[in-house]
C-alpha cells in the first residue's frame, strides 16, 4: 500500500532521499529533518497507514521491534540522558505527516522540549465506567 501524495511513502520507496539509519522489509528509520534535538529519529512502516490504529498487529510488531535498539543507539551516539517515544495520531494530536511514524527524541535535563501535561482526577466511579466501556470495545473488535 502506497499513497502517491505521501512524503513518507516516497522516502520508504527511495523516491526522495533521507538520512537512513536502518531498513528491513517492514520498516525504515531515518533522521528527522526538523529535529527537536540532535539525533531525533523517525521510525515508520514501509506501507501507508495514516494512524497507528490502522496498522495490523503483525505490521505493528514488525515496526515496533526496532524501538529498543534505536533507543539504545541514539542514547549512545548522542550521549543524551533519556529519550521520549512520541507518536501523534490526527491533526488534533499534532500529526502533520499522515503516515504513521514514531518519534525518538533525545532528552537532556534543561532542554527546551516541554509537555503541557494537565493531569486530572476522576470523579468517584468514573474510572470503572470508562474501563468497562473500553473493555467492551476491545471485546467486540477483531484484535
Ligand atoms: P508529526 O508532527 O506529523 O508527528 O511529525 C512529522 C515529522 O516529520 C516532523 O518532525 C518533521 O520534521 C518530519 N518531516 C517532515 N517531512 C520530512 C522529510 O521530508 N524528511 C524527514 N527526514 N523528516 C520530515
Ligand atoms: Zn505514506
Amino acid at each position: 500500500m502506497k499513497d502517491s501524495d505521501c512524503i513518507f511513502c516516497k522516502i520508504a520507496g527511495g523516491d526522495i532521499p533521507c538520512t537512513k539509519l536502518l531498513e528491513d522489509d517492514a520498516a525504515i528509520a531515518f533522521l528527522d529533518i526538523g529535529p527537536l534535538a540532535e539525533g531525533h529519529v523517525l521510525l515508520i512502516p514501509k506501507h501507508h497507514y495514516v494512524t497507528v490504529d490502522q496498522m495490523p498487529p503483525d505490521v505493528a510488531a514488525a515496526v515496533l521491534k526496532h524501538l529498543p535498539a534505536l533507543g539504545r543507539a541514539v542514547q549512545s551516539a548522542v550521549g543524551c540522558e533519556g529519550f521520549n517515544i512520541l507518536q501523534n495520531n490526527g491533526p488534533v494530536a499534532h500529526q502533520v505527516v499522515g503516515h504513521v511514524h514514531f518519534h525518538i527524541i533525545p532528552r537532556n535535563s534543561g532542554d527546551e522540549f516541554r509537555f503541557n501535561w494537565p493531569a486530572g482526577l476522576y470523579p468517584k466511579g468514573r474510572i470503572e465506567q470508562l474501563a468497562e466501556a473500553i473493555r467492551k470495545e476491545l471485546a467486540t473488535r477483531n484484535l
